[in-house]
C-alpha cells in the first residue's frame, strides 16, 4: 500500500468513526484522534521528503507553509481547548458554590466560641480543638492524637529503639528518665497526654 493510500484509509476510518460518535465525548475523541494522526502525518513528511529542517534552515516559502500547518491545527485545538475549560468550569460551579457556603459556615461555628483547630487525631481522626487532652509526637509535632489513640507510658518507653532515635544524647536521657519515673510510680498504663 503506497503512503497515499494508506493515508485515504486513515482518513476514511476517522470519517467513518466521526459519522457514528453519537455523544460529543465520542466526536471529540474522533477529532483528537485526527489532531494526532495529522500531527504523525506531519512529523512522517518532514523526515521522509524534506529530512529534519531546522526552523532557521527554512526558506521563507517553507517558513508561511510550516506557519500555515501549525495554524491549521490551532484553529481546531483552541476552540476545542475553550469548549473543555467551560465544561470544567461548568462542572466545578455548584461545587465551589457549596464548599464557599460550608467554609463559611466551619468559620462561624467555631468563632462562635473563638475555637482554634489543632488537628485531626492520627489515630481516629476526631478533631482537636487547642486545649483539649491530646499527645503529640517529638520529631512530629503537626501529629496529634486524642487520649484514646495517645500511648502509654509503657508504651512511649518501648517505642524507643535507642539514643539514635533523638538528636541529642541527653534528650534521649531526659526521656527515657520520665518514662521510667512514670513507670516506677505505678502509672505506666496511664497515657502520656497533656493539654494542647
Ligand atoms: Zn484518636
Amino acid at each position: 500500500m503506497s503512503v497515499e493510500e494508506s493515508d485515504a484509509k486513515a482518513e476514511a476510518a476517522l470519517d467513518g468513526a466521526m459519522r457514528v460518535a453519537s455523544t460529543p465525548q465520542a466526536k471529540q475523541a474522533v477529532l483528537d484522534a485526527g489532531l494526532t494522526f495529522r500531527a504523525w502525518q506531519q512529523w512522517r513528511d518532514a523526515k521522509t521528503e524534506k529530512g529534519t529542517i531546522a526552523m532557521p534552515d527554512l526558506t521563507k516559502e517553507q517558513r508561511e507553509e510550516f506557519r500555515r500547518k501549525l495554524t491549521e491545527i490551532d484553529a481546531v485545538l483552541d476552540p476545542l481547548q475553550a469548549e473543555c475549560d467551560k465544561a470544567v468550569k461548568a462542572a466545578r460551579a455548584p461545587f465551589t458554590e457549596r464548599l464557599d457556603e460550608l467554609e463559611a459556615q466551619r468559620e462561624e461555628v467555631l468563632e462562635s466560641v473563638d475555637a482554634e483547630v489543632r488537628g485531626n487525631c492520627e489515630g481516629c481522626g476526631v478533631v482537636l480543638f487547642f486545649g483539649d487532652m491530646g499527645h503529640t509526637y517529638r520529631d512530629a509535632t503537626e501529629i496529634v492524637e486524642c487520649v484514646k489513640c495517645a500511648p502509654t507510658w509503657n508504651e512511649e518507653m518501648a517505642s524507643v529503639d535507642g539514643p539514635d532515635d533523638f538528636e541529642e544524647p541527653e534528650d534521649y536521657e531526659h526521656f527515657m528518665a520520665v518514662c521510667r519515673e512514670h513507670i516506677s510510680e505505678g502509672r505506666g498504663n496511664e497515657k502520656n497526654v497533656w493539654e494542647l
